[in-house]
């Protein structure tokens, strides 16, 4: 069982999906093609700041990461991983809504 559901078809949206290209803004179910915002970014707002905090913390406290320029590779790859975990709990059926 998937948490991520449209409202409309029930169908599993997928974090990944270039249906999310302009995510945040709004996005689209791939199975019935209708368009959805979130209701709420209380959990994505949340997120980037506590990512972009961890990132700073950690490009100025870890020399390692400044080097060979780490520090970006490390954060657009980790913005992937902690975005698709952040993603199953903003894109449940509670919160997202159609938009007409
Ligand atoms: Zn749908």
């Amino acid at each position: 069982m998937s948490p991520e559901n449209c409202p409309k078809c029930n169908g599993t949206i997928q974090p990944l999906s270039m249906t999310l290209c302009w995510f945040p803004f709004f996005l689209r179910c791939s199975h019935c093609n209708v368009k959805l915002k979130l209701k709420s970014y209380r959990v994505l707002a949340l997120t980037a700041v506590a990512y972009i905090a961890l990132m700073i913390v950690s490009i100025m406290l870890v020399p390692f990461v400044r080097s060979y320029g780490l520090g970006i590779l490390l954060g657009v790859f980790g913005w992937y991983v902690v975005y698709y975990y952040a993603a199953r709990y903003m894109l449940n059926k509670d919160n997202l809504q159609l938009l007409e």
